[in-house]
């Protein structure tokens, strides 16, 4: 079983997880609908390297 990061906070997450989005081309995988929305919203925010992944 393959392990992604959740972007927003952190967490590691399964990549069976139907809890994910592309952008840009890559597949992103989330914890929760909480953190799947927030990313959504402004995927750069949380792309940026300077942002500090937390719960
Ligand atoms: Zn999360």
């Amino acid at each position: 079983m393959a392990a992604a990061k959740d972007p927003v906070c952190g967490m590691e997450v399964d990549t069976s997880s139907d809890l994910k989005f592309e952008y840009n081309g890559e597949t992103y995988y989330f914890c929760g609908r909480g953190c799947k929305l927030e990313f959504e919203e402004d995927p750069e925010k949380y792309l940026d390297p300077n942002y500090e992944p937390h719960m």
